[in-house]
């Protein structure tokens, strides 16, 4: 046949004007053809099967199970552990209720779920592996960012952007996913009253809020960025997407205590006596965020509510060695990438715990405690592979760390 006349069957273009073209039976097709069919099989597999590959396995587990899984990575906090799992359960349980036609069903309510507890102790790390295990889109939002629209800042609406992103655009699978807003009580409005302290921009943050996590549809830009006229809008059911927030409610401790103690009028001293000082948010309750600032309709919205506690020495050294993703597997893990066999004495695990103590950091101070102490060992044992075992000893931490500018970082 000669090649001269040969022309796509579709489009009609020449082979001169393509860089491929597929002979069939009794036809042609071009890469153009080809690649235009192949976006639209694909839209419409997504489109026909209501999720994408990726995402169309979500696994329901039972609570103990879910909890079970969230151990292999949180290290204590077993009170938020339940609790989340719980919350979790009845929240996938709810969405796949059947709905029979002409019987009324108990509608189950949404169970978003709001964390306080000290920086570093692990919240988002819970959020984020709950929607690793189920197998959900997931995007961390903050807070501080989010602003009434029309100010400089984003919009409420980035959120639901970001975990269509998480989603690779699947509305149905996003429509299902989770979002963790953090640092939730830095929109607190100033003060308990309203009327004298009104602080417009906290609240009326908390107030677009509200309208997501309720449940509604909200027209989104997909691209993210501001509303423009011309831009095509991505409509997302906000119904059973999960929220979990977090924050550290910095002083939200001594409105408990007030409260606890005014409760008690009369049975103060043995009140007292009972009250955990040293972890005083196991009390935390719905009328302590409204004390901290947050309008009664978001607490609302936030039906469970629960606590983390502070990470002590115990906690700190078990977040070491003890999570599937510990850090000091990750590091055995890149030594033995280059055939190095690397082993740490107990003594610098304990005085890592020691500095993040120290430095008042949660477990993030761990990381950057590391990293001080092992830069030079990274950078030097690639190229110099003489010695296969590596052990880190006391002395040798403590001098990296003493020259490090970790030093600096040190809380008086
Ligand atoms: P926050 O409570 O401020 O959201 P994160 O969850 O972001 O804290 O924790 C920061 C890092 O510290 C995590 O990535 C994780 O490595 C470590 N971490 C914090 N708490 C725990 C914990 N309870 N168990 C294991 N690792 C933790």
């Amino acid at each position: 046949m000669e090649n001269k006349n040969i022309k796509c069957s579709f489009c009609n273009r020449d082979k001169k004007e393509v860089s491929v073209m597929i002979a069939g039976i009794t036809g042609h097709i071009c890469n153009f053809c080809i690649e235009q069919a192949f976006q639209l099989v694909k839209t419409e597999n997504a489109a026909s099967s209501g999720a994408n590959a990726k995402f169309n396995t979500m696994k329901l587990l039972k609570p103990i199970e879910i909890k079970k899984h969230i151990d292999e990575y949180v290290i204590g906090q077993d009170e938020a552990k339940k609790v989340l799992s719980v919350a979790v359960y009845n929240h996938y349980k709810r969405i796949n209720q059947k709905q029979v036609k002409g019987i009324e069903e108990i509608e189950i309510e949404k169970s978003n779920v709001i964390m306080v507890g000290e920086t570093g102790t692990g919240k988002t790390l819970m959020a984020r592996t709950i929607a690793k295990i189920l197998n959900v889109p997931f995007c961390i939002a903050d807070a501080t960012v989010l602003t009434e629209a029309g100010y400089v800042g984003e919009d409420v609406e980035s959120v639901l952007v970001r975990l269509l992103q998480a989603a690779d655009y699947d509305v149905a699978a996003a429509e299902k996913g989770i979002v963790f807003i953090d640092e939730l009580d830095k929109i607190a409005r100033k003060g308990d009253n309203p009327s004298i302290t009104r602080d417009v921009s906290g609240e009326g943050v908390q107030q677009g809020l509200l309208k997501l996590l309720e449940g509604s549809i909200v027209n989104v830009p997909p691209q993210g960025g501001r509303k423009h006229p011309e831009q095509k809008l991505v409509a997302i059911n906000t119904k059973n997407i999960l929220f979990i927030c977090g924050g550290a409610f910095d002083g939200i401790d001594k409105k408990i205590e007030r409260r606890m103690n005014s409760q008690a009028i009369g049975y103060k001293t043995k009140r007292e006596e009972e009250m955990d000082k040293d972890n005083i948010l196991q009390y935390v309750s719905p009328q302590d965020l409204k004390s901290f600032g947050l309008i009664p309709e978001l607490i609302g919205r936030l039906p469970v509510l629960t606590y983390l506690n502070p990470l002590d020495k115990s906690a700190l050294r078990r977040i070491l060695t003890e999570p599937k993703n510990s850090l000091v597997k990750q590091y055995v893990k890149l030594f033995e990438i280059d055939g190095i066999d690397l082993s740490f004495d107990k003594a610098v695990l304990d005085l890592i715990v020691e500095k993040a103590l120290e430095f008042k950091l949660g477990a993030r101070g761990l990381r950057s405690i590391c990293e001080a102490i092992m830069i030079d060992a990274m950078f030097e044992t690639p190229t110099n592979k003489a010695d296969k075992d590596i052990k880190i000893t006391a002395t040798y931490a403590a001098d990296k760390l003493k020259k490090s500018v970790l030093k600096k970082l040190k809380v008086a």
